[in-house]
């Protein structure tokens, strides 16, 4: 686990590059109620990105349904936020799962470099360890995973499972990861 490529831009962009590629099949899709959706993009303000982070990331891709008395918003799946959650998802990911597999001083070192306090780290393993478990998502996601993946070691297992290491791409393994989860980041994708 490297945390050094997410301090690159280019990695970010290659992120942007799936959001646009996810919100394209959103658009397509339409709306449920049959109308055409429009591009509605919403500003953001992500924390623990690179200090070059692409502009892109001030705002997250959804759309609205052009259908008078409709005008449903539709907010694609993302690999780059989980919902109203101020950090990156893969910041947050990577940060959480050093918590299980790093010693202390590492994890001092990574949450200064991201940015991060305390309560926050304390709120991430709240997050993995209690709600991410109960999530509907993962009850059928988690059946995907052999060898099982336990829930008290995520999500350090959850990111060893996706990221090999040395033979292969990390940005690739990254995508998938973040796809795999990538149900959990809509509106109600955290129900139980
Ligand atoms: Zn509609």
């Amino acid at each position: 686990m490297d945390h050094r490529l997410l301090q690159q831009a280019s990695f970010w962009e290659f992120l942007f590059a799936v959001d646009e590629d996810l919100a394209a099949s959103a658009c397509e899709s339409g709306c449920s109620c049959g109308g055409h959706l429009h591009r509605a993009k919403f500003p953001r303000k992500p924390r623990g990105g690179p200090a070059d982070l692409p502009p892109e990331y001030g705002y997250r891709l959804s759309f609205c349904c052009n259908r008078e008395g409709c005008r449903k918003r539709v907010t694609p799946p993302s690999v780059r936020f989980l919902g109203r959650k101020v950090y990156l998802h893969a910041v947050s990911i990577l940060v959480a799962a050093m918590q299980q597999g790093a010693t202390p001083r590492r994890v001092q070192e990574l949450s200064q470099r991201f940015e991060i306090d305390r309560r926050t780290l304390a709120r991430w393993q709240v997050f993995w360890q209690e709600q991410f478990p109960r999530t509907a998502f993962w009850k059928v996601a988690r059946g995907f995973l052999l060898p099982v993946v336990e829930a008290a070691a995520l999500p350090l297992k959850l990111l060893q499972r996706f990221l090999h290491g040395h033979d292969s791409d990390p940005l690739q393994d990254w995508k998938r990861l973040l796809l795999f989860l990538s149900p959990i980041t809509i509106t109600g994708g955290l129900k139980g």
